[in-house]
């Protein structure tokens, strides 16, 4: 382990909130390990890692042991994913992304589109995006509560499709915060755009805390079968991204 004097100073400035050391969901067909940062300037009702919308946490979590764990592990690994709260929220992550590609290790992002301009440097930094589309434009705000994210998500998507990066795109469903018009109109959005894979997530409970949302919402046949007809490649998962309880 680095002495603390050793380290560079972005390291002592990112906001960890949590590692996974190993996941084949979190960057589908890919052995990943997440890296879950701090900070999102969202509040969606279902938000499964409600804890790390806020930067001032403190976790306590040091990128040192991150690092060290990852340089033991990297040859059962083929990269690791940016993840959050907001991962683009942090100013650091381009010196993180560069210190996980000395490991020889992929790089991939979960985002929700937030701060386009931030993306737009990332891109070229990364192998893979998972882009969560919450809605349609019209309900945006309302959704993510905060006012003009329905144009920030439209850039964010925009760039990352002109940057040829792989990608997956994702809709969460529940129907106490979508409708299904709404969910319709965000996977035709998308398919305009020319995305190729679409995943439609069931909403899981878990980790969401105290929350008036219904425990359980199964997605309608009618907007599977929808969505289906638009996209090559098209998944209903259950299984989410969330840092699980006692993670490190
Ligand atoms: S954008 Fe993601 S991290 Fe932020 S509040 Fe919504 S679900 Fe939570």
């Amino acid at each position: 382990m680095e002495h603390p004097a050793d380290r560079a100073p972005w390291q002592t400035r990112i906001r960890l909130g949590g590692f996974e050391s190993f996941s084949r969901i979190d960057w589908p067909g890919r052995r990943a390990a997440t890296i879950f940062l701090r900070g999102c300037p969202w509040r969606c009702a279902y938000c499964h890692n409600p804890q790390l919308q806020k930067r001032t946490l403190d976790t306590g979590i040091q990128w040192d042991h991150i690092a060290a764990h990852l340089e033991a592990g990297r040859n059962e690994l083929d990269g690791v994913v940016f993840s959050g709260g907001e991962a683009t929220a942090e100013r650091c992550l381009p010196e993180a992304i560069a210190a996980i590609r000395t490991l020889g290790l992929g790089v991939g992002l979960h985002t929700n589109g937030a701060y386009p301009d931030r993306l737009q440097t990332l891109l070229p930094l990364l192998d893979w995006v998972g882009f969560d589309l919450k809605t349609d434009y019209d309900h945006y705000d309302a959704l993510s509560g905060a006012p003009g994210s329905a144009a920030r998500v439209t850039a964010s998507a925009k760039l990352l499709l002109a940057s040829g990066i792989d990608h997956e795109f994702r809709l969460t469903w529940h129907h106490e915060v979508i409708t299904e018009e709404s969910a319709q109109l965000a996977a035709s959005f998308a398919q305009h755009l020319g995305v190729k894979r679409f995943v439609l997530q069931r909403y899981r409970s878990e980790g969401v805390g105290a929350s008036p949302l219904a425990e359980s919402s199964e997605p309608p046949t009618r907007l599977i079968e929808h969505m289906a007809a638009l996209f090559a490649d098209f998944e209903v998962r259950g299984e989410i991204c969330a840092l699980a309880p006692g993670a490190s």
